[in-house]
């Protein structure tokens, strides 16, 4: 492959100074190379978002200037400006590696950078995209058409149809943030495997804050969920098995995340303020909570918390629609007044 190539002196001197310039035709090897995923082990973020905005960003293995992460001064310079000493990531990840690199080390990544390239060549070599790995283009789904998919699907059981649903429609999860978050994955692996590197667990949804690192932790369930489970007293119901399960569930996540970057970054953690908020989406509290006692139970359980925040489908469509009745509605009686022309109230 004719990379890049430099004089070694210039190259050299290129390096020492300034950082080594990086090719068009490199840039778009690697582009072609990522197959629009990030290249993280088990991330499943797109690059190109509704084949607009590109979120990609070009990750160097070996910095490719004498200040930055993984920074080899015996390597070669030409070698440093090549595609196979880049990856694309998507942001979060980039910030990761860039700010652990002492557990993202430059042979970490190369193994990570052959991982993706045999994942992509082996998604275009079966000709179908496999279903976690979408190269076509995916129409999102706007919130006013996943308000009438709710409306519709109500009753529909299937995780799967909800998991795709809150995929394809990213903001939907994200209206329940009072800052502006944004999904940085699905199905994402948040630590916990085992030394032989076997297991791992993966959460439903990861989303971040765009103004802190924080990072907020996202399973979902079914509207047909049952929150609650027996009568405990006369005056009590006991929360059904689903819906403590995925609250342990969530819990186990964070724990596994919080130990695997803490203990990796020698306390010298980038993640200040790394502590991953849970929320767990189940149910539907308009048709399950029809007696005032069960109401109580479920909300002194949710108000006292456990650390996880607990949503219900209907709570979440409702916050959805209300915010759309805001921002679509037109003022009372407007019909009276669309023959005003627009300077007449000033
Ligand atoms: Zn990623």
């Amino acid at each position: 492959m004719s990379e890049q190539e430099l004089t070694p002196k210039l190259a050299e001197a290129k390096l020492q100074f300034n950082r080594i310039e990086v090719s068009y035709k490199v840039r778009k090897t690697v582009a072609a190379q990522s197959g629009n995923r990030c290249a993280f082990p088990g991330c499943e973020q797109e690059l190109m978002l509704d084949g607009e905005a590109f979120i990609g960003e070009l990750a160097s293995i070996e910095a490719i200037h004498g200040a930055g992460p993984r920074f080899n001064k015996d390597s070669n310079p030409s070698k440093l400006a090549s595609s196979e000493n880049f990856l694309l990531l998507c942001p979060n990840h980039h910030r990761i590696i860039d700010q652990l690199p002492e557990r993202y080390t430059a042979e970490w990544l190369r193994e990570a950078r052959e991982a993706h390239l045999d994942r992509v060549r082996e998604a275009l070599s079966q000709g179908v995209p496999q279903p976690k790995i979408k190269l076509a283009p995916q129409v999102e789904v706007s919130l006013q058409e996943a308000v009438g998919i709710w409306n519709a699907f109500k009753e529909n059981a299937s995780e799967e149809f909800w998991q795709e649903l809150f995929e394809q429609c990213p903001m939907l999860i994200a209206q329940l943030f009072p800052r502006s978050a944004f999904q940085i994955g699905s199905k994402s692996y948040v630590g916990g495997k085992s030394l032989d590197n076997a297991g791992g667990n993966l959460v439903d949804f990861v989303y971040a804050s765009k103004t802190t690192n924080n990072v907020v932790l996202v399973e979902i369930k079914t509207p047909k969920t049952k929150l609650l489970g027996k009568r405990y007293r006369n005056n009590a119901y006991s929360l059904s098995e689903d819906l403590t399960g995925s609250i342990v569930q969530i819990l186990n996540y964070k724990d596994s995340m919080i130990k695997e970057y803490y203990s990796l970054s020698n306390g010298q953690t980038p993640f200040s303020a790394f502590l991953p908020k849970c929320v767990v989406i189940a149910g539907s509290v308009e048709s399950e909570m029809d007696t005032a006692t069960k109401l109580k139970s479920f909300e002194l359980f949710r108000n006292e918390g456990s650390g996880v925040d607990l949503v219900s489908f209907d709570e979440l469509f409702d916050k959805v629609q209300s915010i759309l009745d805001i921002t679509t509605s037109k003022p009372p009686n407007s019909t009276a007044h669309t023959t005003d022309s627009p300077s007449s109230g000033l």
